[in-house]
This record gives structure tokens, sequence and C-alpha cells, in this order.
């Protein structure tokens, strides 16, 4: 399986209804497939995708999220206008974050590659599975249950 890692990035000014068709044909998969993967009604896809839906409530973010294997971040962004972010990425180091807050902005710059506190990488996947990481929300991995905060090893 391979997945672009550039497409389901949201566009300067892209609705959400033109993303969520964007990201789901670069899937090569139906609304039907979406709709069955995000857990959501195949009807409610489809108002998404003519751009009757603009709100998204939170199980179907998260559902849409998954089944187009974007951040829900992104999917959030576009689907309240905000600009998101051609210079925002999901970045975080896994030493100094902190599970389920917000990463720091100097982690998530488009340039940032070290953490700002301790110099370590910064990673956008897990780091077990390497399935992109959809939600700084989680504490875990959905793919594999890895925790994202790297275990410290010493005492
Ligand atoms: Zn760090
Ligand atoms: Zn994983």
């Amino acid at each position: 399986m391979s997945i672009s890692e550039h497409t389901n990035l949201p566009q300067e000014q892209e609705t959400l209804a033109s993303f969520v068709q964007r990201v789901r044909a670069s899937l090569g998969l139906s609304q039907h497939e979406v709709a069955l993967k995000a857990g959501i009604h195949l009807q409610s896809l489809g108002k998404i995708e003519r751009g009757l839906t603009s709100r998204l409530n939170y199980k179907t973010l998260n559902g849409l999220a998954l089944a187009l294997q974007t951040p829900v971040e992104y999917l959030d962004a576009v689907s309240k206008g905000l600009p998101l972010a051609a210079t925002t990425e999901l970045k975080f180091c896994p030493h100094c974050w902190t599970p389920g807050t917000a990463p720091d902005p100097l982690w998530t710059h488009a340039r940032a590659k070290f953490c700002c506190f301790c110099g370590f990488q910064l990673i956008n996947r897990c780091p077990s599975c390497s399935e992109p990481i959809s939600s700084m929300k989680f504490r875990f991995c959905p793919f594999c249950g890895c925790s994202y905060k790297a275990k410290t090893t010493a005492g």
C-alpha cells in the first residue's frame, strides 16, 4: 500500500467538500467505502462532499480522519475554513510532549526538525508502525497500540 504523503494536505482556501473528495479520490475509495470506514451514513458523506455540511461533529470528524488517513486537525481546519497552516505540520518531540496536549508551536513549524528543548528529532508518525499520527489528542497509536510518547529507558 503506498500512501502519498502530500495529497492529504489541505490546499489553501480548499473547502471541506473538495478536500474530502480529493483525498478520497487519491486513496481510490468510493463514497460507500469511506462512509463505511468512517462509520457515518452514505447520505451524510454525500452531503459533506456536496458542500451541504460544513460543521462536523466529533464522531464524524474522527471517523472521516481515520477513513481518509488524514489528521483530525486537517479536517477540523478545512471544515472551519481556517487557513491551515501550509506552515504547520503535525510534529512533536516524543520525549518532551505530554500526550493529550497540544504540541508546542515550535515543533509544528514547517521548518522545525529537532526539538527546541532537548534536541531530539521530531516525529510525525508512529515510532513503532510508521502510520501517520491522526490526532495529537491520541496518546496511543490506533494502529499498533504503541504509546506516542517515548518510553524512558532508564529510571
Ligand atoms: Zn524534546
Ligand atoms: Zn503505531
